[in-house]
């Protein structure tokens, strides 16, 4: 079996679809909470032998889903300006924060799977049995 080499921004498209970042040949998941171990397609195991390989994908989770909490919070602060509804915004924000890391926590994995591709490219290994 060979080892592909798509470019990171081809990778990046297929993680956002929840495909396998390094072939993009099949769903990553399966189910929302269970990535699968290994890609059925290319055989690519997701988490690269390593025990603790997801710890980066928690990191960009949290990134991600505060991030787009906070824009969308900012947003709504801006949209009802200058009497922002504060009791309101409180409610959304506690919310916010507990509900966007489950909504893109598959994202966070497959995202730190994309640039850990990107800073060690796919070894024969990561495809053996
Ligand atoms: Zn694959």
């Amino acid at each position: 079996m060979s080892v592909t080499s798509p470019s990171a921004v081809r990778r990046l498209g297929w993680a956002l679809l929840l495909r396998c970042p390094n072939c993009g040949g099949a769903a990553a998941l399966r189910h929302w909470f269970a990535p699968r171990e290994r890609c059925p397609s290319c055989r690519f195991r997701y988490d690269r032998g390593e025990a603790d390989s997801w710890i980066g994908g928690f990191q960009i989770n949290l990134i991600v889903s505060e991030l787009l909490f906070a824009a969308l919070f900012v947003a709504l602060f801006l949209a009802q300006w200058p009497r922002p509804d504060w009791a309101g915004l409180q409610r959304i924000a506690i919310i916010g924060v507990v509900v966007a890391p489950v909504v893109t926590w598959p994202w966070g994995k497959l995202l730190w799977l994309v640039i850990d591709l990107a800073v060690r490219p796919a070894r024969t290994s990561d495809l053996a049995e």
